[in-house]
């Protein structure tokens, strides 16, 4: 049995006590030829629509970086913003916005990655960011890895210093964890998915 929902099924909530990593990877909602054939578009909007379940997902994010020295977490538009904003009250440090090309109104560094067919740019305001600063990314899920890659870069050209880059999914089968990693930079994902 899959152990994830359908676009058909419906999340539940938790019965009791504290959802496990297995009943949050039950909560994220798997939609088929999402935005294009092929896709197996993994919905976080279901795991964080649930009360137990986001906070249990949020705890278990922050837990990894308790006792590591993190200025800012940076979140990358749009579901990093969701996820960045309540870790970094967690782990009580600043936030830091990483947005699609357009957005931010000041002065931005800005950083193309390669989609499929063509490209997009993120962008980060110039001073968001003192040097030395010790920034975790966060996003929702990391494919090829295009994206974070491109925060990583962002972040460097702002002086910042990469404490990791952390996840609630992780597609290996695209590799871009692994690359990351072959980089030098922590990449940690809660759980992960076969698949595109
Ligand atoms: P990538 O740059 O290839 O690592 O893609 C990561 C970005 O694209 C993240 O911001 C994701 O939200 C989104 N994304 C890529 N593939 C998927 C997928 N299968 N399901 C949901 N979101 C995806």
């Amino acid at each position: 049995m899959a152990d994830e929902l359908t676009h058909s099924a419906r999340p539940h909530a938790m019965s009791s006590g504290f959802p496990a990593m297995t009943d949050l990877k039950r909560l994220v909602r798997t939609i088929p030829d999402y935005p294009k054939p092929g896709i197996l578009f993994r919905d976080v909007t279901t795991l964080f629509g649930d009360g137990p379940g986001f906070k249990a997902l949020l705890t278990q994010m922050t837990d990894r970086y308790r006792g590591t020295p993190i200025d800012a977490v940076a979140g990358i538009e749009a579901r990093g913003f969701i996820l960045g904003g309540a870790m970094a009250d967690r782990l009580g440090c600043g936030f830091v916005p990483i947005r699609k090309k357009g957005k931010l109104p000041w002065r931005v560094h800005a950083e193309d990655y390669a989609l499929e067919y063509g490209t997009d740019t993120i962008e980060m305001h110039q001073d968001a960011l003192d040097r030395g600063r010790r920034v975790l990314i966060v996003d929702d899920l990391i494919a090829t890895g295009g994206t974070a890659a491109a925060a990583c870069r962002l972040i460097g050209r702002a002086g910042g210093e990469i404490v990791g880059a952390c996840f609630v999914i992780d597609l290996p089968e695209l590799g871009g964890a692994a690359k990351l990693r072959g980089a030098g930079i922590d990449a940690w994902a809660l759980m992960q998915f076969d698949g595109h």
